[in-house]
């Protein structure tokens, strides 16, 4: 048996990167999953209709997570047209870095904006379907800068560090009815986001990972979906960071 058959499942930033890889993962795994992004690559559409001759269930969603009302509105619909929202994984996210000195306030909103008011705008919405049905499994994608810091990078690690708080105040609050939260913090992990980084930035990382490499989309997915599973009934409110060692 698999371990997400029967399960509905979004993933916002579905499109592409670790998102895409969570999608794939959880379809692997028998789930419907429902990708919520704000524009899908030009290979979506494909990518649905090879898996579906598989016999995969996977659909898109235009969503913007930083618009509360049409998350709340998008979320809405896809309870009503699949019956129940099993797992949200909070995976959209944007970099704006720069030195502090140099960091506008539009710069801090936006990325505070995409990755933390997302993730509560979408945590919110499913609450009230996995409250009534007591259960559900959320996700959330966190980072180990949001644990250690990063020059550069005040306004995503803030963002990411918020996640955390975010994610083991609604473990709490959502326990009693059977719903868990917990957060994923990944390292350095080779998507367009990280393609963006120079090679020096690059060779520091590398020197402070043990295990002395970066990682894949597919790494990081592989713990979202464990954690989506039956096999973590009994896990909440914690962070794994999936980062060869680089935090301890
Ligand atoms: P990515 O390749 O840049 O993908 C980010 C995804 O988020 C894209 O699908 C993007 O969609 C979507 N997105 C951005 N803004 C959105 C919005 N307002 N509404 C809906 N969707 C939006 O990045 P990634 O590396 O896969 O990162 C995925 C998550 O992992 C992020 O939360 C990131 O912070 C976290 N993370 C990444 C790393 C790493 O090393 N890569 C490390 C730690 C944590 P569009 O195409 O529409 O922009």
């Amino acid at each position: 048996m698999k371990t997400l058959e029967n399960k509905i499942a979004i993933v916002t930033g579905g499109g592409r990167g670790i998102g895409r890889s969570i999608v794939i993962d959880f379809l692997n795994e028998g789930a419907t999953v429902i990708a919520y992004d704000k524009v899908f690559p030009a290979d979506f559409d494909e990518f649905a209709s090879e898996r579906a001759k598989e016999g995969q269930k996977v659909f898109k969603k235009a969503v913007d997570v930083t618009d509360t009302e049409g998350v709340q509105k998008a979320i809405d619909e896809t309870a009503k047209e699949f019956g129940s929202i099993d797992i949200l994984v909070n995976n959209a996210g944007i970099t704006r870095d720069k030195l502090l000195l140099r960091m506008t306030e539009e710069d801090w909103d936006l990325v505070l904006d995409v990755n933390l008011k997302g993730a509560f705008n979408a945590t919110k919405a499913v609450t009230k379907y996995m409250a009534k049905q007591r259960s559900g499994k959320i996700i959330n994608i966190s980072s180990v800068v949001g644990v250690m810091g990063n020059a550069g990078q005040v306004n995503y690690s803030a963002s990411k560090a918020g996640m955390i708080g975010l994610t083991k105040s609604a473990a709490k609050e959502l326990g009693g009815r059977n719903v868990t939260v917990n957060a994923v913090a990944p390292g350095f992990v080779e998507t367009e986001m990280t393609h963006q980084l120079t090679e020096e930035q690059k060779a520091a990382y590398l020197n402070i990972i043990p295990l002395k490499r970066s990682t894949n989309p597919s790494e990081v997915a592989g713990v979202v979906t464990f954690l989506a599973s039956p096999k973590a009934d009994y896990i909440t409110g914690q962070v794994i960071m999936v980062d060869g060692g680089m935090v301890m």
